[in-house]
């Protein structure tokens, strides 16, 4: 499809060694685009994916190791995708963490972790990512929150919190970079099978399962493939929106 082709683009997903990232750097290659990988190591997973995405697809593809909560490893990572590729056209912050715990038995330390990955990190790489993308005459960024950072959820004090506050960056963001043909929008993803839910109990799993209108997990493909319109032209007038990929649990 014309308007999905993304050849010539230059696309850092963070947070793609697995689950959602990997499988929307996975999309983009797929189009077309040279995809930066990254994860807070260069694991041996990073190393896998950046080999298939080469062979598979024939793109560039480069891993930079960068915790997104770290100011200067971020700054770092952009300037490496800014000497290796000269420009860069997408930005999906999709880093994130999640650690439940009930109200009064959350750590410090916990909340400081969510925030600095969830929210630091999402700001920081906007920040310099914006830098590049008006370089490159506009783009697109792609932050991943949650449909818990509009509704909340028990057990996820911190976590809703730090996808509200991706949410509001979204908004502010996209009000402020419209003008620079830079658009910005949020998916918020119900209940995806990924490792982040692994340990969700059975009991929980059927009745999330029963609350889901589709009554079934989404997979990571459901939620790459809205990454990948919000990535290409075909969502050209597109910006401030946070769009739902959670099979019909919040109508
Ligand atoms: P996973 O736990 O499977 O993957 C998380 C990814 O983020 C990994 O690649 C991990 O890499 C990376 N990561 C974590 N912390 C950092 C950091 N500080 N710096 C750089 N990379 C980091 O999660 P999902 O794929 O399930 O989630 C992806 C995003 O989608 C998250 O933002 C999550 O909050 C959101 N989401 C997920 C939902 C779901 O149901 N799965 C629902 C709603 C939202 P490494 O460990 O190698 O550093």
């Amino acid at each position: 499809m014309p308007g999905l082709d993304l050849a010539g683009k230059v696309a850092l997903i963070t947070g793609s060694s697995r689950g959602i990232g990997k499988a929307i750097a996975t999309r983009l290659a797929e189009h077309g685009a040279s995809v930066v990988l990254n994860g807070r190591s260069a694991s041996a997973a990073l190393q896998r994916l950046e080999e298939t995405l080469r062979s598979e697809y024939g793109v560039e593809c480069r891993t930079v190791a960068a915790d997104v909560g770290d100011n200067a490893q971020v700054s770092g990572m952009f300037r490496t995708v800014f000497k290796t590729f000269g420009r860069l056209d997408v930005l999906v912050n999709n880093a994130g963490v999640l650690q439940e715990a009930l109200i009064g038995m959350i750590s410090g330390e916990q909340i400081r972790e969510t925030f600095a990955t969830n929210v630091s990190g999402t700001l920081s790489c906007m920040q310099a990512g914006a830098r590049l993308l008006q370089r490159s005459g506009g783009g697109s960024i792609i932050n991943m929150t949650s449909i818990v950072g509009a509704r909340g959820n028990r057990g996820q004090l911190a976590y809703s919190a730090s996808k509200g506050a991706v949410i509001a960056a979204t908004l502010s963001a996209a009000k402020e970079l419209a003008p620079t043909g830079i658009r910005v929008n949020a998916i918020a993803p119900g209940y995806i099978d990924t490792e982040m839910m692994s340990g969700v109990p059975v009991k929980t799993h059927e009745s999330l399962i029963a609350s889901i209108g589709m009554g079934r997990m989404g997979s990571t493909e459901d939620v790459a493939d809205v990454a990948l319109f919000l990535a290409s032209p075909l969502s050209r007038y597109v910006t401030g929106q946070v769009i739902g990929v959670d099979g019909g649990w919040v109508i």
